[in-house]
């Protein structure tokens, strides 16, 4: 793969899915995501569940959620309702990604729309928009609410309801990620991905998983759709 691959993947598709945690930004950077967890753990030994030392200790929220899901699905909307309140806290001190702004202005300028496609929250997701005034660069968020819980990331759906809501050709598309579940999601619909890869280690992991192209920076995805128009329809 070279970055020649990039090039080409943004050539060939105009349509852009950008998942939300790490390619926009880092959600958990004020409230750690540990503590996050830890706070719905608790809510289930409330409950008189007590989940296996792995939920138990799990430094991700998303682990809880799932477990959630699959073993006590009774109280799904209840985790899911106190993980919402939790996002929103957090994206009070999210980070921005260095180059995520430039990214989706670049989609505007050049007639990209952009979706996002996420697994968070998507009130937590529209309250970060409107904060750094991004909202009406965004053609549709397809995000996390109380009726999907079962059907996140790596199942299709997120993406699938992106792709119909924008009327996208899904040949046309291409998502943007960093996690394994961005790619098996985006795979599963047919689309390709470009990685987003931030540390080494997730480089080897979204190549291996099999992602199209990576960049390592936002800010090189930026450039790369400023001075590269999509093919012609
Ligand atoms: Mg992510």
């Amino acid at each position: 793969m070279t970055s020649s691959a990039l090039g080409e993947l943004i050539t060939r598709n105009r349509y852009v899915l950008l998942d939300f945690d790490g390619p926009i930004c880092s959600v958990f950077a004020g409230i750690p995501a540990p503590t996050v967890a830890c706070h719905l753990t608790t809510i289930l030994l409330g409950a008189g569940i007590a989940p296996p030392a792995e939920i138990a200790e799990t430094d991700d929220p998303f682990d809880v959620l799932r477990y959630t899901i699959t073993h006590t699905p009774e109280l799904g909307a209840d985790i899911e309702t106190a993980f919402r309140a939790e996002e929103l806290a957090a994206i009070a001190s999210a980070t921005p990604t260095p180059g995520a702004a430039e990214t989706i202005h670049a989609c505007q300028h050049t007639g990209r729309p952009v979706a996002i496609v996420s697994n968070n929250s998507e009130d937590a997701i529209r309250a970060y928009l409107t904060t750094h005034g991004l909202t009406n660069e965004i053609a549709y968020i397809s995000a996390r609410t109380p009726a999907n819980i079962a059907r996140l990331k790596p199942h299709p759906h997120l993406v699938i309801q992106a792709i119909q809501a924008m009327n996208a050709d899904p040949t046309r598309c291409v998502l943007v990620g960093d996690s394994i579940t961005d790619v098996q999601a985006a795979h599963a619909t047919g689309i390709a991905v470009i990685g987003y890869a931030n540390h080494t280690h997730k480089t080897q992991r979204l190549t291996d998983t099999g992602a199209e192209a990576i960049t390592t920076h936002m800010t090189a995805l930026a450039d790369a759709l400023r001075f590269a128009h999509f093919a012609c329809e």
